[in-house]
C-alpha cells in the first residue's frame, strides 16, 4: 500500500515511519515531505526510499536535487508539490501530519482525490470542517483519525448508530500547568510549556496542550469528524492519559479506549485498519498503574476551551479566526514576545474584532485566516510596545 507522509520530519511523522518499519513489505513509501528540514528529510529518504521527496518551504535547488536523487528520491519544491504528490493516482494513503493551517491545502487535496486520509492535522478540520467533510464525502475519501482522542472515539463508535450516542467525552491530561499556582502562569517559559507530563510532541501542539487550546481544537475536530453537536461533546480531565476518550450511549453504557500514551497506537490502528497491526507500544499494565483519576475542567485556569466552544457556536468563519489567532499567539509566546497568560486574551480579542462571515468556500475561510493573523499580530505588537 503506497503511503505519503506529509510532515515526515515531525513528531507524528517519526512515529508513523517507526510503525511502518515494523512491517517490512506491507507499506511502500510513495512520498515524504518536510518544510525546510532538508538534512532530516534526506536521512529519512536514505532509510525509507520514497519515490518522491518534497521540501515545501524551499525554492528549487539543483544541488539538493542531485543529493536526493543519489538517495533514490525525486525531489520537488514548494507547497504546490504537496498537492501534486497526494493527488497522484499511485498514492493510496496519506498521513496528514503537517502542523497548523499550513496543512489545510494538502490535506484537503488528499480528501478531494478520494484517498484514505490518516488525519493528524487537526487545524484543517478546525478551519474548514464542513467544507472538508463534504469534499471528503463527495470524493469517497476515507478519513481515519490519528489524534489519540478521536481515534479512541472512532474505535468506541464502531458498530453503533450515531443516533444512540448520548455524549462524547474527550479526555485531557491538563498538561504541565494543571496544578501549579495560578499566579505563576504569567512567567512560565516556552520550555516549561513544552515539557508535557505524558506525551512528547512538536512545540506548537505542546503549547496548545499547556493552554488546553488543544482540547478546544479537538472539540471542534470531533464535532465535524463524528457529526456530533457541541452540546454533546464534553471535556474530562484525566491526568494519566491512559483512557483516550469515551462514548456514552443512551442506554447508559460507556465505551472507552485505553492504552499507554504512545502515538504509535492510533497510528498503527489507522495504518492497519480494519486489521490490527503491532505498534511497538508497551502493553498496558493496570495493576502497575493502580488507579486512574478524573476531574472537571477548570475554566478559569484554561479559558481557551470555552473560547473554542464559543467559536463553534458562532459558526461560519469563527473557528478559522480562533485557529489563526491561536497560531499567531503561540508563535509569539515561543519567540519570547508574549507572556503565556496573554495567549487567550489575544485570541478572545481577535474573535471580537474579526467579523464572522459564512464559510461558503475555501476563499472565505482563507480570507478570515488572513484577517485574524493581521489582527492578532497587531495585538501582540501593541502589548510588546
Ligand atoms: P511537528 O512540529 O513535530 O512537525 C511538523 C511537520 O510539519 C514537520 O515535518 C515540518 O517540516 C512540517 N511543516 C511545518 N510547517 C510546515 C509548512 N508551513 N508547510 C509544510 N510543512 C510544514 O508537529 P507534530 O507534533 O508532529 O504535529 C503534527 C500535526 O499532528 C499537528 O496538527 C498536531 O496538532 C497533530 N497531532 C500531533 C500529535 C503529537 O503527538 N505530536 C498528537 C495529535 C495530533
Ligand atoms: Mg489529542
Amino acid at each position: 500500500m503506497s503511503l505519503a507522509v506529509l510532515g515526515a520530519t515531525g513528531s507524528v511523522g517519526a512515529s508513523t515511519l517507526d510503525v511502518v518499519a515494523r512491517h517490512p513489505g506491507r507499506f511502500g513509501i510513495f512520498a515524504l515531505t518536510a518544510h525546510r528540514a532538508a538534512e532530516s528529510l534526506l536521512a529519512l529518504c536514505r532509510v525509507h526510499r520514497p519515490r518522491y521527496a518534497v521540501l515545501s518551504g524551499i525554492a528549487p535547488d539543483r544541488e539538493l536535487e542531485r543529493t536526493f536523487s543519489a538517495a533514490g528520491a525525486e525531489l520537488r519544491f514548494g507547497a504546490a508539490a504537496l498537492e501534486q504528490v497526494v493527488s497522484d493516482p499511485r498514492c493510496k494513503v496519506v498521513m496528514a501530519a503537517i502542523v497548523g493551517a499550513a496543512g489545510l491545502g494538502a490535506t484537503l487535496a488528499a480528501a478531494k482525490a478520494g484517498k484514505r486520509v490518516l488525519l493528524a492535522n487537526k487545524e484543517a478540520l478546525v478551519m474548514a470542517g464542513p467544507l472538508f467533510m463534504s469534499a471528503a464525502r463527495a470524493a469517497g475519501a476515507e478519513l481515519l483519525p490519528i489524534d489519540s482522542e478521536h481515534n479512541a472515539v472512532f474505535q468506541c463508535l464502531s458498530g453503533n448508530a450515531l443516533k444512540s450516542v448520548a455524549r462524547v467525552m474527550l479526555t485531557a491530561s491538563g498538561g504541565p500547568f494543571r496544578s501549579v499556582p495560578l499566579e505563576t502562569l504569567e512567567n512560565v517559559t516556552p520550555d516549561q510549556a513544552c515539557a508535557h507530563p505524558n506525551w512528547v510532541m512538536g512545540r506548537k501542539i505542546s503549547v496548545d496542550s499547556a493552554t488546553m487550546m488543544n482540547k478546544g481544537l479537538e472539540v471542534i475536530e470531533a464535532r465535524w469528524l463524528f457529526d456530533v453537536p457541541p452540546e454533546r461533546i464534553e471535556v474530562l480531565v484525566h491526568p494519566q492519559s491512559i483512557m483516550h476518550s469515551l462514548v456514552e450511549y443512551i442506554d447508559g453504557s460507556v465505551i472507552a479506549q485505553l492504552s499507554n500514551p504512545d502515538m504509535r497506537v492510533p497510528i498503527a490502528h489507522a495504518l492497519g485498519y480494519p486489521e490490527r497491526i503491532a505498534s511497538g507500544a508497551r502493553p498496558l499494565d493496570l495493576v502497575f498503574l493502580k488507579s486512574l483519576s478524573f476531574e472537571r475542567l477548570d475554566d478559569r485556569r484554561f479559558p481557551c476551551v470555552q473560547l473554542a466552544y464559543a467559536a463553534l457556536r458562532a459558526g461560519g468563519t469563527a473557528c478559522a479566526v480562533l485557529n489563526a489567532a491561536n497560531e499567531i499567539a503561540v508563535e509569539a509566546f515561543l519567540g519570547g514576545r508574549l507572556p503565556f497568560t496573554a495567549i487567550p486574551r489575544v485570541i478572545r480579542q481577535t474573535l471580537e474584532e474579526v467579523p464572522v462571515r459564512e464559510a461558503t468556500d475555501l476563499a472565505a475561510v482563507l480570507l478570515a485566516d488572513d484577517r485574524a493573523r493581521e489582527v492578532a499580530s497587531a495585538l501582540v505588537m501593541a502589548r510588546a510596545a
